[in-house]
């Protein structure tokens, strides 16, 4: 069997990254997340193709989208060293999703469905450790370790504000998105609300079923 082309979407605090990291060891594909890479790059000086700000850090820590142009770079770059994939944050709007055509053909389309008022709760609760990466919740998922719970960080993002900002970017941007693919008949729905495990279950589901 060839590798699986995945693309994964849903709201800020979802799960995707949880699942698209759980996807990419069990099928054996690369995880391709342009939040992870825009976080590895936020100093970048993108200030030629933005008014407002000069790097995709003020962006994110505002909740708003970095210009498709950098974003779109980034996945073509990805994309071209890659047989099997899960596309994690991307696409974001419908002009990315236009864009994405372009690039490669898609196996599995699937979201994950989580009410507002849990994605309000996973996000602002959400914790990581700086020494590790481990992401934590303050009430879901705390660390055993005393140590690990001092030094867990927000991220930047996560705020309340920004939080609010991030979904309502997502229901004017990206919600158009999910429409697009369920239009065309290919969008599969996980319940994102159930335990991780219930949902990886789900999701393994969806996908073997579909290559
Ligand atoms: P995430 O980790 O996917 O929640 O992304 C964090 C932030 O990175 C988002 O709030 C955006 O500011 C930025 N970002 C990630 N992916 C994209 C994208 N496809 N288009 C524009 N901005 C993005």
């Amino acid at each position: 069997m060839a590798q699986p082309r995945i693309l994964i979407l849903g709201a800020p605090g979802a799960g995707k990254g949880t699942q698209s990291a759980r996807m990419a060891e069990h099928f054996d594909v690369e995880h391709i997340t342009t939040g992870d890479a825009l976080r590895a790059n936020k100093e970048m000086d993108i200030s030629d193709v933005h008014d407002e700000y000069d790097t995709p850090g003020e962006i994110m820590e505002a909740g708003e989208l970095v210009p498709d142009e950098v974003v779109n770079a980034i996945v073509e770059e990805a994309l071209s060293s890659a047989d099997g994939f899960v596309l994690d944050g991307y696409p974001r709007n419908r002009a990315q999703a236009e864009e994405l055509e372009g690039m490669t053909d898609l196996d599995v389309v699937l979201t994950l469905e989580v009410s507002e008022e849990e994605l309000i709760h996973r996000l602002t609760g959400r914790r990581m450790d700086p020494e590790t990466g481990d992401i934590y919740h303050l009430e879901y998922n705390p660390p055993e370790d005393e140590t690990v719970e001092e030094r867990l960080i927000q991220r930047d993002d996560d705020t309340e504000e920004t939080v609010t900002e991030r979904l309502r970017v997502y229901h004017e941007n990206t919600a158009p998105v999910i429409d697009l693919y369920d239009e065309r008949g290919v969008l599969e729905r996980v319940d994102g609300e159930q335990s991780p495990e219930d949902v990886w279950a789900d999701v393994q589901a969806v996908i073997e079923d579909a290559v």
